[in-house]
């Protein structure tokens, strides 16, 4: 389901002419009942009856609302029943931020009907930029609903026109990504940080106003909304938390500097020293992303004191952020599968014991929703909110 309100950056004012902002107007309504008649969209928006119709036929010739049988008369000629055709539209959703690279399309409540997995490996530089054309080539192919846009989550700074600021994790400064693929598909194209389009997906999922998503995998990034409105700052890069530093003297990280969050906390880091800590001979990038094979080769008190330690970091830096902002709803997205409870753990204790006592006991730290697909969620609800005007709910 779907909510009225939009957060975010305001759309651009082209898009907001009145006839649109009335049919945004009465598909939300749609969205949010479920079902509904013409009547009571008049009602409950405002909009005359004469109005409603015209923009309920636009909507149904659309593909977007359909119409499913009579309702229940109230004395004479029983009301048509409406209700949104999920499979009207589809979104080309691409997520970046693991490897292989994975794309979805997605329907209108957030079905997945379609889902690919890109090239094994990594991919960086002008292969990466190809990876990401074929991906979207693949998804504009399977679609079985005309596209709504292509949606992509990305590491990395992103500006407001979708391009690629900085992405030190696929050696992207500079790249015009929205703006490629808009050309070469000729289709409206969102692009956003992957921390900050899964926010956009967990505020979807929860009735809440302000909450903090922590994504940890190769990186390490914090999607903030405030007043239920993403927050993104002035670069925009608000919750580049990986890079605050943690450890005085620490190992160096991929941004130059030393002992930066990322360095004990990425998913890549944990296994690195979950490797050192037992003190076998393996490559850690060849192991695996999930607790209980690596419990097999490093054994569970290297990967325990790993994960602890980790979270324990992770806590410290959320300290700050639950200090100046007061929210409350942290969501946690730990790619390390299997390993949410200790790690959870390390960083709700951590956290807690850092600020001032009776605030800690309003924080709650959970597991974000939407499993793997999170980020991919994030991106379709992007293309969604820009060109429908509706929020997942
Ligand atoms: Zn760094």
């Amino acid at each position: 389901m779907f909510i009225e309100q939009t957060i975010g950056v305001a759309p651009k004012a082209t898009k907001y002419d009145g006839r649109r902002r009335n049919l945004q107007l009465a598909l939300q309504h749609v969205y949010r009942e479920g079902l509904t008649t013409r009547a009571e969209i008049s009602r409950l928006t405002g909009l005359t009856r004469a109005t409603v119709s015209d923009l309920v036929a636009e909507l149904v010739t659309g593909g977007l609302v359909k119409e499913v049988g009579p309702g229940t008369s109230s004395g004479g000629k029983p009301p048509t029943l409406l209700e949104l055709d999920p499979t009207g539209r589809q979104i080309a959703a691409i997520d970046l931020s693991r490897r292989p690279f994975r794309g979805a399309l997605v329907d209108l409540q957030g079905g997945i009907p379609h889902r690919i997995t890109g090239r094994r490996g990594s991919r960086r530089g002008a292969s990466a930029l190809r990876e990401v054309f074929a991906l979207a080539e693949a998804l504009v192919e399977r679609s079985s609903a005309p596209l709504l846009g292509i949606g992509i989550g990305t590491p990395g700074i992103v500006d407001l026109d979708g391009s690629v600021a900085e992405a030190a994790n696929l050696d992207w400064h500079g790249v015009q990504l929205a703006r490629e693929i808009a050309e070469r598909f000729d289709l409206p194209v969102e692009v956003a940080n992957d921390a900050h389009a899964a926010a956009l997906a967990e505020f979807g999922s929860r009735p809440v106003v302000n909450l903090a998503l922590v994504k940890v995998g190769i990186g390490i990034g914090a999607g903030i909304v405030v007043n239920g409105e993403l927050y993104r700052g002035d670069r925009p890069a608000a919750g580049e938390i990986g890079h605050i530093r943690v450890v005085e003297g620490g190992a160096r990280c991929t941004c130059g500097n030393t002992g930066c969050l990322e360095t004990v906390a990425s998913v890549p880091n944990i296994i690195r020293r979950a490797v050192s800590l037992a003190g076998i001979d393996a490559s850690a990038e060849s192991l695996p992303w999930r607790a209980s094979e690596l419990e097999a080769t490093v054994g569970g008190d290297a990967l325990g004191e790993a994960i602890a330690t980790a979270g324990r970091h992770l806590g410290a830096v959320l300290a700050h952020l639950v200090a100046i902002l007061d929210v409350h709803r942290i969501a946690i997205a730990f790619e390390l599968e299997g390993a949410d409870q200790p790690f959870l753990e390390a960083v709700g204790s951590a956290l807690a014991a850092r600020i001032l006592p009776s605030l800690a006991s309003l924080v709650e730290v959970s597991v974000a929703t939407h499993g793997p697909d999170l980020v991919l969620a994030g991106a379709a609800a992007l293309v969604l909110r820009e060109q429908l005007g509706v929020v997942w709910q």
